[in-house]
């Protein structure tokens, strides 16, 4: 065994070779030690689809008014691209696309089109920015949907995108149901359409049935045929939405798909609020910098409202629950440095912590926390551990809430002064007696 490198770097212990290499700072043994030139984890870019895909969600119907509202919203975020569901659709469909190209937002829009000379006409009319094209090449949707052969697909694909491309605006060309396609076929028509100048291809896990490792190989194998950027979109069905999209972006992909909450046809697709989480935790300065964080909140609430849901209890980041400190053990380490159990920092996403004390799996270090914060200063610590005990005891008949704990700290507070903190813990012995002492305090 060589003895440890010094701690300053190479300026000390000469004779050692390792001495001179310069220190890498170590995150964590999981990191890859070389960063992979081929990953865009710090440097991806979000199409946000809430106004296309979300549209799809069993719930969802946004009028004018209130599209305009979540776009806005999207953007104070910093998303890089809003993508709203195809003109073709009806006629309010064309007329809110106009209307949200005309806002003059940062984001670029995008709309969502069939791959048909009909649907790209009626959609560059609309002032967008780019369309993203789609068509199903799996052997399900050319059996059972549009009844098309490949060949018949390219050349629709190159007629399309030559199109688009001649009216100066930027182009996306998708495959539906690309985990069911045949490899061969798919890499051929990708192949085609890079070589006439498309900007992105894309690959959409429609039905949700892959998994990381398949995504990170069809990427990667993809990546290597095409010099275009990469979009990605991924169903949820099988909760692997948010892991295919960070499996992609790994394997080179350059775009990634999103709907707030996640929302959109069946169970839907990666939410953006959990990618963002996600991406965070892999490069924190490119998140930080790029997107505007405590929006989060705003947006997902507002599409929560408009499509009668509310934020599921385990939500990413915004879950009424996602930083809340419970077990003793938890809530001590997290007061020394919240770091031990927190991988998001709440205050990076407009939250606060939380940290639960009225139960029976609590601590005293978590009760002198509180007794600190509530400027008890007589109290001790051995007076924390004595409460402490007092409130195990009563949270075995339930669980008390904050205001119970702050009514019996600072009743025991006032009766240390007397001399009587013992007595009074004595004679409580169940938490209705603490809601008792509330009531007559709240009448004094
Ligand atoms: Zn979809």
């Amino acid at each position: 065994m060589s003895p440890p490198p010094p701690a300053n770097g190479s300026q000390q212990g000469g004779s050692n070779n390792n001495a001179d290499r310069p220190r890498e700072p170590i995150v964590s043994p999981y990191m890859p030690k070389y960063p992979d030139p081929m990953s865009n984890i710090s440097n991806f870019k979000i199409i946000e689809s809430t106004l296309r895909e979300g549209e799809q969600f069993a719930n969802a119907f946004f009028d004018t008014e209130k599209k305009i509202e979540i776009a806005k919203a999207l953007d104070e975020i910093g998303v890089d691209y809003l993508e709203l569901t195809s003109p073709a659709a009806s006629e309010q469909s064309l007329n809110d696309c106009k209307a949200i190209s005309n806002l003059g937002l940062k984001a670029k829009i995008l709309t969502h089109v069939r791959c048909h000379m009909n649907d790209a006409k009626l959609a560059i009319d609309t002032g967008v920015d780019g369309l993203d094209v789609v068509i199903g090449t799996s052997s399900y949707l050319r059996e059972f949907s549009h009844g098309k052969d490949m060949d018949y697909i390219t050349d629709k694909a190159i007629e399309v995108i030559s199109y688009i491309k001649d009216q100066g605006l930027e182009v996306r060309f998708s495959t539906e149901d690309s985990f069911r396609s045949d490899l061969v076929d798919l890499l051929s028509i990708y192949k085609a359409v890079d070589k006439i100048g498309v900007n992105r291809v894309g690959i959409a896990d429609t039905v949700g049935c892959a998994n990381p490792r398949q995504v990170y190989e069809l990427v990667r194998t993809l990546r290597s045929v095409v010099s275009c950027d990469i979009e990605c979109h991924f169903h949820n069905d099988t909760g692997c939405a948010i892991a295919n999209a960070y499996a992609a972006l790994e394997a080179g992909a350059t775009h990634i798909d999103t709907s707030v909450l996640g929302i959109g046809e069946r169970n839907g697709i990666t939410p953006l609020g959990g990618l963002l989480a996600r991406m965070y935790a892999a490069d924190k300065e490119y998140v930080l910098n790029k997107y505007n964080l405590p929006k989060i909140r705003d947006v997902e609430n507002i599409v929560a409202d408009a499509v009668e849901v509310t934020v599921p209890f385990n939500n990413y980041i915004t879950g009424y629950c996602a930083f809340t400190h419970k077990a003793g053990i938890h809530a001590k380490a997290i007061l020394n440095n919240p770091s031990t159990y927190e991988i998001l920092k709440p205050e990076d996403f407009g939250m606060s912590r939380y940290v639960s004390i009225g139960h029976r799996l609590t601590g005293w270090n978590a009760v002198k926390n509180r007794i600190e914060q509530l400027q008890l200063t007589d109290l001790k610590d051995e007076d924390a551990k004595i409460v402490t005990q007092k409130i195990k005891e009563l949270a075995d008949i339930r669980p008390l809430s904050l205001d119970d704990v702050d009514t019996m700290l600072h009743h025991y507070h006032s009766a240390k002064n007397e001399g009587a903190h013992k007595h009074f813990l004595d004679n409580i012995g169940t938490p209705d007696q603490i809601a008792e002492m509330m009531k007559t305090t709240a009448i004094q």
